[in-house]
Order: structure tokens, then C-alpha cells, then sequence
């Protein structure tokens, strides 16, 4: 069965400092970030990847995101760009969701997983030890209230998995089409990965947080603006692995760009022009 991909925007973020941000307008306007999601209609159901905000976060931000992520990233709370709230304009019952691939556990990418509860929950066992017990800097990051529902967790461990395009360790995933894969790029988070989705026109490779720009990975696009590239280094995890995964994306662009389409999470550029 050939899978058909819908490009989805489960939360806006309008961070103060613009031009740092985004490259364009001036310092006191506000940016803009998407949290570009997928839904996936597979033959065993609808597969999310990653959820963006939930409803019960976009029902009180201060207090389940907190008051210093509210301040500085200004997340939008629109009900109408929850996950739950799309999956039913596109004529799709909550049910019908089945599994949730989270690249990883941020507060901008699990606050959907309480909206589908019966869905079994894909993630890298690294990352899911982290947000579980998370060191006092990581309790910024996780919010225990996204899992509170107790999900069935579906865990990958490191070590099996196949070569693809040149990534070491591309694991296929349980009770998932053999067209989804999930390939570890640790480093902006403890287990982070990134899920690619053969479809009938190429490879998609949904990269979440490992760049957050276009330019960092295609080097067609404009640089990196630098507030952005300083934000990726006071949340990163582990320095090294972050940066030897972007060079890696980058030669992935540059040796297979015709059959691997990459994005982000939050770039909302790469995310118009796949909805278009
Ligand atoms: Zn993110």
C-alpha cells in the first residue's frame, strides 16, 4: 500500500527577537515557528509523527508549559491547530490514530499524545529514560503532565537496525509499515531521532529538532540566522553528536536531495512548501 502523507501544523511558537530568528524583519518583531507534524494513513491505521501541543496545554500554557517558556516563545494555543482538531477536519475519527512516532519528548512535540490515548507511543529508549527521570536542566524540557495517561510505549533500543542512505542504524517499527523508519540522531536530546516515510514520490525524512533551519542542512537556502544557531547550543544535549548529525543531513542533501526530501520541526518555510 502506497502511504499518503498529510503535512501538518500542531503549534505555532512567535519567539520575541525575529530577525535573529528568522532572518527577516527587525529584532522587536516577533518570529514565527511551526511544529510541522505528520499524519501517515497506513493500512494499520493512522501513524502521527510527532503531536505538537495538546488540548490540556493550549487550555492553560503558563501552567502546563510554564511561565518562562509562555513568555519567550509565545505559543499561539489555537484549538484549532491541535493534532486532535485536524485529524477530525480531515474526516478522521481519534480512534483511527493508532501510532504515535515522537522524534523526541519536548514539550512542543509529545503535548499531543494525551489526545490519542489508546495510540501506542514509538520512541528511542534513550530518550524516554531521559524524560522519565530527567536531570534537574531537562525538567525544562519534559512535561510529565504529556504522559500522565500512562501510553503504551513501544521502545528501540540502540545496536540492530539497517543501513539507509548511508545511516548506520535505520529500525524498522513495530506493528509499522516497512516504509517507516526510525533513525537515531542524538544530540538536541538524549534519544532524538528522526522518522523517514517512503512514499510514492521519494523518501521523507522528518529530521524534528536535529537543525531548526533550513540553510543548515541545503545549501541553496540563507545561513542560519544566529540567535537560532545560539538557541540549538543552550538546549542541545550533547555538542558533538548534534553537529556530526548536521554534517551528515547535509551530505544526505547533497548526494540524494532528489530522493530524500528533509525538513524540521519548526521551519516554517520547508513546511509551506510541502503542504503546497
Ligand atoms: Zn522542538
Amino acid at each position: 500500500m502506497s502511504l499518503r502523507v498529510h503535512h501538518l501544523n500542531c503549534g505555532s511558537l512567535c519567539p520575541v527577537g525575529g530577525r535573529l530568528l528568522t532572518g527577516q524583519g527587525s529584532l522587536l518583531e516577533r518570529g514565527l515557528m511551526v511544529c510541522h507534524c505528520l499524519l501517515i494513513e497506513t493500512s494499520e491505521g493512522l501513524v502521527l509523527v510527532d503531536t505538537g501541543f495538546g488540548t490540556a496545554d493550549i487550555a492553560d500554557p503558563k501552567g502546563k508549559l510554564g511561565g518562562a517558556f509562555v513568555a519567550i516563545s509565545a505559543p499561539r494555543c489555537l484549538p484549532s491547530e491541535t493534532a486532535l482538531e485536524q485529524v477530525k477536519r480531515l474526516g478522521f475519527s481519534p480512534d483511527d490514530v493508532r501510532h504515535l512516532l515522537v522524534t523526541h519528548l519536548d514539550l512542543d512535540h509529545a503535548g499531543g499524545l494525551a489526545d490519542f490515548p489508546r495510540a501506542q507511543v514509538h520512541v528511542h529508549e534513550k530518550e524516554h529514560r531521559a524524560a522519565m527521570a530527567p536531570t534537574w536542566r531537562e525538567s525544562q524540557r519534559y512535561k510529565a503532565h504529556q504522559w500522565a495517561h500512562h501510553p503504551h510505549w513501544s521502545l528501540y533500543t540502540e545496536g540492530s537496525g539497517e543501513p539507509w542512505f548511508g545511516f548506520p542504524c535505520a529500525r524498522q517499527l513495530r506493528g509499522l509499515p516497512p516504509e517507516i523508519l526510525s533513525i537515531p540522531l542524538h544530540g538536541h536530546s538524549r534519544g532524538h531521532a528522526a522518522i523517514a516515510v517512503e512514499t510514492p514520490g521519494g523518501w521523507l525524512l522528518h529530521a524534528g529538532d536535529a537543525y531548526f533551519f533550513r540553510g543548515e542542512i541545503h545549501e541553496q537556502e540563507p545561513p542560519c540566522p544566529g540567535g537560532l544557531r545560539v538557541f540549538q547550543s543552550l538546549v542541545e544535549i550533547d555538542h558533538q553528536q548534534r553537529i556530526a548529525n548536521q554534517q551528515r543531513l547535509r551530505e544526505l542533501s547533497r548526494a540524494h536531495g532528489s530522493q530524500v526530501r528533509i525538513f524540521c520541526a519548526h521551519d516554517p518555510v520547508e513546511l509551506e512548501r510541502l503542504q503546497h
